[in-house]
């Protein structure tokens, strides 16, 4: 990546103005660079990534006009919201404006007193709002949500095809386009379709550290959902259903059971709709329970889990369905319970809707192949994160994600994983490759069926050879192996198992492979006492006392202006109040997210709250805060949402300096998952010495070699050392000089 040169010195004030933001994240500063420059570009981030400020921010530093284009009112009014909160003038013209409020706004456009205005695609194009606009100075487009444009993205809207019009309206104004969607069809797409000029395309990472995955088979899905709403008491968080009807039924057990929790569809009416959004926002409704079409008019930050009551329609839908959890960086929970017959049901809806709406055929067969890798990864053996990012075609470095059902050790390993799957590969071998799953299966299992019979295949070496096995156990497994690579699944119709070079590998001996037995219950004995607001979401040292008076103190700010409370402060902002607890307007200022106006606004009531509480309490106040995780979590911030009682054992051997092979045999957890524990209980504890893990030697050579080398990754730094020190080591190491401010 070719090193940019610095942004103009104007601009970053203006973001330490305004956003009260002490840096710009890598990707946001190439953005800004694109825009500053006036250059086309196409901008990929996941939710979350921060895409706003890459348009907000360039369209406030100068003078002259960004038209932003939005899919949705909401969306638009949020954002017009919250810039004008942070005095940033913003406008928006959208049908839900009286004819007053359009001549204001329209005055205050070509008087030149607005930076940035809102719209949506159809009042772009099909009104003369583009020539207002246009005489007014638009020098800048960006396309919110640019993926709208686009068949094959998730959330297809016609009304922005219109916008292939752009360039017409606006000659000579930059187009920028931002997405979270990263397919490689969705990108070329946006670019044809609006059509971008040698853009600048710039994908970042699309790894979220700070949300745990886990897929557990669906047994009792309103039993297992209330499970992930207790584990988040008093937060938010977001249920999806496959079909309204269960939105309903759902939605009215969970309120039957005591929870607060609101409907969202496409069969309800505008109002209802709005009524929900606006309980949600308000932080009066803590759980949603929608279809798919909740989601993209949310901008509540703090939604702490997103659970899946089935399987979503595509591994792009799962992205940006869980990619709502989290938004400001805090450790969230997305949880999928899973049945095969999701497949089934989806396939039929998918179908179903195709040909209601007359869809070409390869538009089906692209959604079935997304339905068959949404159910790949369900059934994956693969760390969540490895899996979710790989499939986006990017990589994922380290072995543990520490954030994940596999990585956490929430599944068992099948012993003798490469036997069974020796087994299940010579199976396919001797039918010749000319049989779909359930064949297999039935042959591997010893099944008397008429067509195993009739194919002689009861007379195969390698029927009954996994008797004992469960049919869906074998499903799974042979589902596992398919997401491993070693095991091929082709034709559309009927899906034949074929083999390949790795799976003749796997049979040699040579490849290892890993099979997990899908936990059949859910981690019943994990739920912590109480079902209290998570505290394991907040940064240690941060009082939770003092942040839940916070929290009360913002909704009620925000319900006085009549605005949300994530527009008052986000949670990662009280978050800091209460850990550092300043006590003079300097100190609230130096909390990334405090700009100038939040500050005059809002300071002195905050200030008071934390100052009636520290003189309670006698906590001490204005401590000096350690650069932190706002927005951008390191490593050692992977909190998993709960402390389940492996990792509590394993804190309380590490207190006692027991060493990792001892904790690994004690918890019966991998040694991966150990380190990362380590890693963390460093990271949270600040134990002294970590001599006790790593030889002195050792850490000195790893401190070294860090110094130069920076501690983002490990790899550098293992590279270095001559493949000497073993990652577990380096990992510790890192994690310890992090503790102590020394990391990068
Ligand atoms: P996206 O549109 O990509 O989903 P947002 O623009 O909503 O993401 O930003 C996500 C969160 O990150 C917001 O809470 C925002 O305030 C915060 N954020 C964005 N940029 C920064 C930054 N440079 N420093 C700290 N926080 C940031
Ligand atoms: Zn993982």
């Amino acid at each position: 990546m070719p090193a940019s040169p610095p942004l103009p010195p104007e601009l970053l004030g203006v973001v330490a103005r305004h956003w009260g933001f002490t840096s710009l994240r890598p990707l946001q500063e190439r953005a800004i660079h694109a825009a500053v420059a006036g250059r086309d570009s196409l901008v990929v981030l996941p939710t979350g990534g921060g895409k706003s400020l890459c348009y907000q921010a360039p369209a406030a530093a100068r003078t002259g006009l960004t038209v932003v284009v939005s899919p949705l009112i909401s969306l638009m009014k949020d954002q017009v919201d919250g810039l004008t909160r942070i005095g940033v003038a913003a406008a928006r013209l959208d049908s839900t404006l009286t004819a007053a409020e359009r001549a204001a706004a329209a005055e205050d456009i070509r008087r030149g007193a607005v930076r940035l205005v809102f719209t949506s695609p159809e009042r772009l194009v099909n009104t003369d709002v583009y020539r207002m606009l246009r005489d007014a100075g638009a020098h800048t487009v960006a396309v919110d949500e640019a993926h709208c444009v686009s068949h094959w993205g998730h959330d297809f809207r016609p009304e922005y095809r219109q916008l292939a019009r752009l360039r017409e309206f606006f000659p000579g104004a930059a187009v920028h386009a931002y997405t979270a969607t990263a397919t490689e069809q969705v990108r070329r797409d946006i670019i044809d379709q609006l059509g971008l000029n040698s853009p600048d395309i710039l994908i970042g990472n699309f790894d979220r550290p700070n949300l745990t995955y886990r897929v557990l088979p669906r047994v009792d899905s309103l039993g297992q959902v209330r499970e992930v709403i207790d584990r988040h008491r008093g937060d938010a968080g977001i249920v999806y259903c496959l079909r309204r009807r269960d939105v309903d039924d759902m939605t009215a057990a969970l309120k039957a059971a005591g929870y607060k929790a609101v409907p969202y569809h496409a069969g309800m009416t505008p109002e209802d709709r709005r009524r929900t959004q606006e309980l949600f926002a308000s932080e009066d409704a803590d759980v949603v329970v929608a279809t798919v079409a909740f989601g993209m008019g949310i901008d509540r930050s703090n939604v702490r889990f997103v659970a899946h009551a089935g399987m979503p329609k595509s591994i792009e839908h799962y992205q940006q369905e869980t990619g709502r959890a989290g938004r400001d960086g805090l450790p969230s929970e997305c949880v999928l319970l899973y049945s095969g017959a999701d497949f089934l049901t989806l396939k039929a809806i998918t179908e179903k809707s195709a040909q209601e709406a007359g869809a070409a055929p390869e538009y089906l067969a692209a959604s079935l192949r997304h339905l068959d890798d949404m159910a790949r990864y369900c059934r994956g053996a693969v760390c969540r994160h490895k899996a979710l990012v790989g499939y986006f075609g990017q990589g994922y470095e380290a072995d543990n994600c520490g954030a994940c059902d596999i990585c956490l050790g929430d599944t068992q390993e099948v012993p003798d994983a490469l036997v069974v799957a020796k087994k299940i590969l010579s199976c396919v071998a001797r039918v010749k490759e000319a049989f779909g799953i359930a064949h297999v299966i039935d042959v591997l299992r010893g099944a008397n069926t008429a067509t195993v019979r009739s194919r002689g295949h009861d007379q195969l070496s390698t029927y009954g050879l996994l008797k004992e096995a469960a049919k869906a156990d074998l499903r799974d497994w042979v589902y596992q192996l398919i997401g491993q690579g070693v095991l091929v699944q082709a034709g559309d119709e009927y899906p034949l198992l074929k083999l390949n070079a790795r799976s003749w590998a796997v049979m040699r001996g040579e490849l290892e492979v890993r099979l997990i037995q899908l936990a059949r219950q859910p981690a019943r004995g994990e739920r912590p006492e109480g079902g209290d607001r998570g505290t394991g979401v907040l940064p240690a040292g941060t009082d939770p006392e003092l942040f839940e008076i916070l929290r009360q103190l913002r909704r009620q700010v925000a319900s006085r202006l009549a605005v949300p409370p994530y527009q008052v402060f986000p949670d990662t902002v009280l978050a800091e109040f209460a850990r550092g607890r300043p006590t003079t307007p300097d100190a609230m200022r130096r909390v990334s997210g405090v700009g100038d106006r939040k500050l005059a606004d809002f300071g002195p009531t905050f200030l008071q709250a934390i100052n009636v509480h520290c003189l309670r309490t006698g906590l001490p106040t204005d401590v000096p805060l350690p650069p932190t995780a706002v927005g951008r979590v390191p490593a050692a911030a992977k909190v998993s949402v709960r402390m389940s009682p492996k990792k509590d054992l394993a804190f309380r051997l590490f207190r006692d300096e027991a060493a990792l092979a001892d904790v690994a045999h004690q918890t019966g957890l991998t040694r991966a998952t150990v380190t990362e524990y380590l890693a963390e209980f460093i990271s949270v504890e600040k134990p002294a010495s970590i001599f006790g893990w790593v030889p002195e030697d050792v850490c000195e050579r790893v401190a070294a070699a860090a110094e130069v080398h920076g501690t983002a990754r490990l790899k550098p730094v293992f590279l270095a050392l001559n493949e000497e020190v073993n990652y577990d080591d380096i990992r510790v190491v890192f994690a310890f000089l992090a503790a102590r401010g020394e990391g990068a």
